[in-house]
């Protein structure tokens, strides 16, 4: 599913949203419809992953055994 970044024109606000083609996106943070989307980072490596890829399977980070605890990285 198309998750997108937004800037708000209005305050500046930085958020993520989860768009549909209807979808009408608004700042969460003064309601302006004036935002400007910002190409998405996903698939950069950037963040929090709730899963740990199939490259890391096996590279625990000593404290874990999963590679997936917030020491790994
Ligand atoms: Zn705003």
């Amino acid at each position: 599913m198309p998750i997108y970044e937004y800037t708000c024109n209005a305050c500046k606000e930085a958020f993520e949203k989860l768009v549909f083609s209807t979808t009408v996106v608004v700042c969460p943070a003064c309601a302006s419809p004036d935002v400007r989307k910002k190409m998405s980072t996903f698939g950069m490596g950037g963040g929090e992953k709730p899963s740990a890829g199939p490259s890391r399977s096996g590279a625990g980070c000593g404290s874990c055994s999963k590679g997936s605890c917030s020491t790994c990285h």
